[in-house]
C-alpha cells in the first residue's frame, strides 16, 4: 500500500520539508503522491523548476533500492514538465550533489533549466 502523505518521512528543519507541508509558500506547478515542482527562487534560466519528493531524502548519494522507482519517477515527471513549457529545443536536469557537487538544501531535488543555450562545462 502506498503510504499517506502524513506517514512519509520529513525532518521538521529542513526548508524543502517545510514546503512540502505548506508552512514556507511555493508555486506547485506540478503535485503528485511522490513529488512536487515549483519554481526555483533564484533562476538561473526562463525555465528553472525544482523536482523535490515529498519523502525527506538528503541526496542522490543516499539512494536506497527501494528509492530508485521514485528516482526514475521524478526524472520521467522532469521530461514532462519540459514537453508542456515546449523545452523541445532542449533542456538540463542538475541534480546538485554533496559539497563539491554544490548542494546547498539538503532534501533531495532535481533542476529543470530551459528556455535558453546551456554551456559545458558546468562551473
Ligand atoms: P542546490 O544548490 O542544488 O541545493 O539548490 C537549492 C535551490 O533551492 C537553489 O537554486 C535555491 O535558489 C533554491 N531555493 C532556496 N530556497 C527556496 C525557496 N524558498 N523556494 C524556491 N527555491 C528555493
Ligand atoms: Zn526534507
Amino acid at each position: 500500500m502506498t503510504p499517506s502523505v502524513s506517514a512519509l518521512k520529513t525532518s521538521p528543519d529542513c526548508l524543502f520539508c517545510r514546503i512540502i507541508a505548506g508552512e514556507i509558500p511555493a508555486n506547485r506547478v506540478y503535485e503528485d503522491e511522490h513529488c512536487i515542482a515549483f519554481p526555483d527562487i533564484n533562476p538561473q534560466a526562463p525555465t528553472h523548476l525544482l523536482i523535490i519528493p515529498k519523502e525527506h531524502m538528503v541526496s542522490v548519494a543516499k539512494t536506497l533500492e527501494e528509492h530508485k522507482p521514485l528516482l526514475g519517477h521524478m526524472m520521467a515527471t522532469a521530461a514532462e514538465l519540459a514537453k508542456a513549457r515546449e523545452l523541445e529545443k532542449g533542456f538540463r536536469i542538475v541534480v546538485n550533489t554533496g559539497d563539491d557537487g554544490g548542494q546547498t538544501v539538503h532534501h533531495l531535488h532535481l533542476h529543470l533549466l530551459g528556455g535558453r543555450r546551456m554551456s559545458w562545462p558546468p562551473g
